[in-house]
């Protein structure tokens, strides 16, 4: 056998490592605190329907990108993925709807439609799409086809005219909009996330989306976490539930092993696939801090500091009634701010997603639904959750009467269909992911973060690394992958081995 890796986190970025490290003839084992595969990755079930808590697109997932060779590597392409025609779409104050059509030449169309005089911004958001889905991930060069590297070559212009949009914000592209209308379009679909979500990222999302290779798994995003579990467990890799890691044991400035309730276990190499901030400040004990996060650990507004995403208020309903009319996605905006968490936090927007997609969510004419609310207030649920849990249910329960309210009168006989509740709260992200303050995706890309390179390894500590989305400003699923299959090959070379990645 040969060298031992003991990995904490069975989410994706720790399958992915231990995947690809288990075909590298690693001897690999995985402790995770759950029960379950998949970390932020997953789905729960309650009363017959399934509630997806995460792919709303999966780049790679269509073979017209190279990130789907990875997901073919670790054994996830063969699931059946739906590709979106219109990823979302935003109800205006007039009761029109501003659909976001992923075909660039719809999108063009759109735009025109709602603000006539605005064909310079149609044009330039339609021309970037076009480029964007012509682009590809770096990631994965060692899988080009013969003959790939020219044609990544060919793709440098357009590579170059969307450098620009890295650094300008979505708010800096809607500026010139003449149309009230479309101005207003624009602001329902992006609301304050305008000003920071880089043009670029809704540009990438938007190509991969154009390709059709940035879908929703059918099944859902369990059944994804799955399929990386089945191929890594196919290969003789290990996964220890219900296994909590509380230190990462270090001899000599090398780290040796894993300890928790279960006991200790020593290794050849740890990698933490797990939270950031967790690693570093505890189960490290803060002796080796982090060469690029340190200053986003202590002080989210600080100088330097990369900013957090938040965490959620997360509503799942089961409606016993079929909502396929619908569009699959939308985005409403409230006149008055929906007051939760006892008046501190005021909601405008709010997405829905109707699951009638895929037929696995629900029985036959019944129909999931899920609502995500962001919330930086996870002390108000994990302090009321500690101190009073009967108040901390009572609540939830208030929360989502008020949020079901506020949807009947978007989607008239919602309310009415309503047969199943589950309220996730930042305290259940917490309990279920161990994420730094409930966070849902690591750094958010924004104020320059997208595309910072953040070390995986900690200065004077040996045969440890990071992966995952603490490592990766944006997170998203892709790099966990990525970075994955990168720790191996590094991994490889330092055993003097040749990597191969199926
Ligand atoms: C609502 C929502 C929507 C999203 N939508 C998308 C999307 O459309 N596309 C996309 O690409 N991404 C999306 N994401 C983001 C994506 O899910 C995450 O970025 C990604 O899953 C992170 O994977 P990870 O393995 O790095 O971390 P995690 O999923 O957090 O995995 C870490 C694992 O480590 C375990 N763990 C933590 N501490 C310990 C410990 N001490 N001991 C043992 N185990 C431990 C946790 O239980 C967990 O299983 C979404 C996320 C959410 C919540």
């Amino acid at each position: 056998m040969g060298k031992r890796v003991l990995v904490i986190g069975a989410g994706i970025a720790g399958l992915s490592a231990a995947g690809y490290l288990q075909r590298n003839g690693f001897d690999t084992e995985i402790f995770e605190l759950h029960d379950k595969a998949g970390g932020l990755c997953t789905s729960w079930t309650r009363d017959g329907y399934s509630f997806d808590g995460c792919v709303h697109w999966l780049m790679g997932s269509g073979p017209a990108s190279n990130l789907h060779e990875l997901w073919k590597e670790l054994g996830a392409a063969d699931l059946r993925y739906v590709e979106w025609d219109v990823y979302t779409s935003a109800r205006l104050s007039d009761g029109d709807t501003f659909n976001l059509y992923t075909d660039p030449d719809r999108l063009e169309a759109e735009i025109l439609r709602l603000g006539p005089a605005d064909g310079a911004v149609a044009r330039l958001v339609a021309a970037n799409v076009r480029r964007t889905s012509r682009l590809d991930m770096p990631a994965a060069l060692d899988k080009l086809k013969p003959g790939a590297a020219l044609a990544l070559a060919a793709r440098l212009p357009s590579a170059l005219l969307l450098a620009p949009w890295i650094k300008k914000s979505v708010a800096d592209l809607v500026r010139p909009v003449k149309s009230a209308r479309l101005r207003e379009g624009f602001e329902r679909l992006f609301g304050d996330a305008m000003d920071e979500l880089p043009a670029a990222a809704l540009f990438m999302m938007l190509g991969f989306m154009a390709k059709k290779s940035s879908g929703y798994p059918i099944g859902g995003s369990l059944a994804f976490a799955r399929a990386l579990e089945a191929d890594y467990l196919s290969r003789g890799g290990k996964i220890r539930y219900k296994s909590r890691v509380d230190e990462i044991l270090v001899e000599g400035g090398r780290a040796v092993g894993l300890r928790g309730a279960w006991g200790s276990e020593t290794a050849d190499y740890v990698v933490s696939a797990a939270d950031g901030y967790d690693t570093v400040k505890r189960l490290l004990g803060g002796r080796y801090p982090h060469p690029d996060l340190e200053a986003s650990f202590a002080d989210q507004g600080g100088p330097g500091a990369m900013k957090r995403y938040p965490s959620l208020i997360y509503l799942s309903l089961g409606l016993a009634a079929d909502f396929s009319a619908q569009p699959h996605s939308q985005v409403f905006t409230l006149d008055e701010p929906l007051a939760l968490e006892g008046g501190a936090l005021g909601v405008k927007r709010f997405p829905l997603r109707l699951y009638h997609f895929d037929p696995t969510s629900a029985p036959a004419g019944k129909t999931a639904a899920t609502v995500m609310v962001e919330t930086g207030n996870d002390a108000y649920w994990t302090g009321l959750k500690a101190k009073d849990p009967a108040a901390y249910a009572a609540e939830k329960a208030e929360t989502a009467r008020k949020l079901i309210g506020a949807l009947d009168r978007f989607v008239p006989g919602l309310a009415a269909a309503v047969e199943t509740v589950d309220l996730a709260t930042p305290a259940t992200f917490i309990r279920y992911t161990n994420n730094w303050r409930g966070s849902y995706e690591g750094w958010l890309p924004t104020g320059g973060a997208m595309g910072k390179k953040i070390a995986r390894t900690l200065p004077g500590l040996a045969n440890f690394h990071m992966v995952g989305q603490w490592t990766n400003a944006g997170g998203g699923l892709p790099p966990c992958a990525i970075e994955g299959r990168r720790l191996a090959k590094r991994l490889c070379k330092a055993e003097g081995r040749r990597f191969r990645p199926d």
